[in-house]
């Protein structure tokens, strides 16, 4: 739980908040933490700790649990088994390979300039020891029908080159029926090939950020131009990598309404050049939240951007606004809050129709996508007005005539099924994809509704 930077004072104000652990990587201060709760012993000894004395004072433990090495492997022994009767589930295991970076993208809590902030140390980021990795795949390899699941490897971009060979091996002894690998550069011949041969379904992220590189460089990314990029693509499809998944961000510095627009014309050639090949271009508009500790959220005039929470007390009351656009916590010189929900929407939206222009997704399933967002792009509106009228009494009245309306939509993103961008198909979920992975979607509710 990364919340170092914002001011802790905060947990004065709530009285339902007993403790907060601070850092990037705070599995052993938890695991300390649960032994004295389940054990007794002094909470004062606990690295990185917030807490609440007897008498209600916050105590501070001192930011010390800032470790070499990232973590341990994890036990995927006893990870629940995939239903036989499943049909368009979700099945993913997810592990992370480090924390920090060792790249500097402005927008990243993550980034290398966030994590010395933190830590205030000179190393930028810190990886899982290799003994911990070949032990997370040991255990892999028992759990049943694991030749059913994906396998999303975080931070990939992170590893030495040996490492990664060292990982794509292990990835290669395994049975997953796929891997997802996260790219910054791109990827060398050598390794290419050696993923490709490791697993048949090998799916690479990058994130090229926008087409126009002076726009990304601004960010910390344009490493490559567009030319290099598509050059690589070919050769890593006829290498035999499955799938490349590219993100484009809107939210960048620079990046105005006409930038977002011309990234999705880019994105329109590559569905062209590489038609009927599985190359997806994707776009996020970054909302609702810039990530406090990120360096455009620390100097943000700098970087033209403007922030309008700052501490955990403005974020949860921002958190709070029913308008999506009165969530968000930051615009930009040349994006406006209106405009990174109105023009992110569009784009997307426009993308999503020109994949089903170009072949690459069926018309029916892009069809009912559009539909939701224009339903969205006219409801944020009347939302809006309603939650900036000023006088609260009027504006609590204006906003309780759209309770059902809003709900009708809030039940059709909080139900048990997912669509998205990536993936336009309902899935079976859950309610979120960090907790759905390997769960019944009947147990979900059930908890759910405790
Ligand atoms: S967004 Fe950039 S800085 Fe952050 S983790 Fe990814 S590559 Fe590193």
């Amino acid at each position: 739980m990364l919340v170092a930077k914002l001011r802790w004072n905060f947990l004065n104000l709530y009285p339902y908040i007993d403790m907060v652990m601070r850092g990037y990587d705070t599995h052993k201060p938890m695991a300390d933490l649960i032994g004295v709760m389940q054990q007794g012993g002094a909470m004062s000894v606990i690295p990185n700790l917030l807490w609440k004395s007897e008498d209600g004072q916050v105590q501070n433990n001192d930011f010390s649990y800032t470790p070499e090495t990232f973590s341990c492997g994890i036990d995927w022994s006893d990870h629940p088994p995939k239903a036989e009767t499943e049909t368009f589930p979700i099945n993913e295991f997810l592990s992370t390979q480090n924390t920090g970076c060792a790249y500097n993208c402005g927008w990243c809590g993550g980034s290398r300039e966030a994590f010395r902030r933190i830590n205030k140390k000179k190393r930028a980021m810190i990886r899982k020891p290799a003994c911990e990795i070949g032990y997370e795949f040991d255990t892999l390899s028992k759990v049943p029908r694991v030749n059913e699941h994906h396998f999303y490897s975080v931070g990939s971009y992170n590893e030495t080159k040996k490492g990664m060979e060292f990982f794509v091996e292990k990835v290669a002894e395994s049975n997953v029926k796929s891997i997802s690998y996260e790219q910054f550069f791109l990827t060398s011949d050598d390794v290419l090939q050696r993923m490709a041969e490791a697993n048949k379904r090998t799916f690479i992220t990058i994130s090229p950020g926008s087409h126009d590189l002076r726009v990304a460089k601004l960010s910390g990314r344009g490493v490559y131009s567009n030319e290099e990029m598509e050059r690589w693509i070919e050769k890593a499809l006829n290498y035999g990598i499955h799938q490349i998944d590219m993100w484009y961000v809107i939210g960048m510095p620079e990046q105005d309404e006409k930038s977002v627009m011309e990234t999705v014309d880019y994105c329109q050639r590559l569905l062209e050049r590489f038609k009927d090949k599985r190359v997806n271009p994707m776009l996020c508009p970054m909302i609702p939240f810039l990530d406090p500790t990120s360096t455009f959220f620390e100097y943000p005039e700098k970087h033209g951007y403007r922030i309008f929470y700052r501490t955990v007390e403005e974020h949860r009351r921002g958190m709070m606004r029913t308008s999506l656009i009165n969530r968000i916590n930051y615009e930009t010189k040349w994006l406006s809050r209106n405009d990174l929900v109105h023009v992110g929407f569009r784009a997307v939206r426009e993308l999503m129709l020109r994949k089903a222009a170009s072949g690459f997704l069926p018309s029916f399933i892009v069809e009912d996508f559009v539909t939701k967002i224009n339903d969205d792009l006219s409801f944020v509106d009347v939302v809006h007005e309603a939650d900036c009228i000023a006088d609260e009494r009027a504006r609590i009245q204006a906003l309780e005539e759209l309770g059902d309306e809003i709900l009708n939509r809030n039940n059709r993103i909080f139900s048990s099924g997912v669509m998205s961008q990536a993936f336009p198909v309902n899935r079976q979920i859950g309610g979120r994809w960090f907790d759905e992975i390997g769960w019944e979607s009947d147990l979900l509710e059930t908890v759910q509704d405790s």
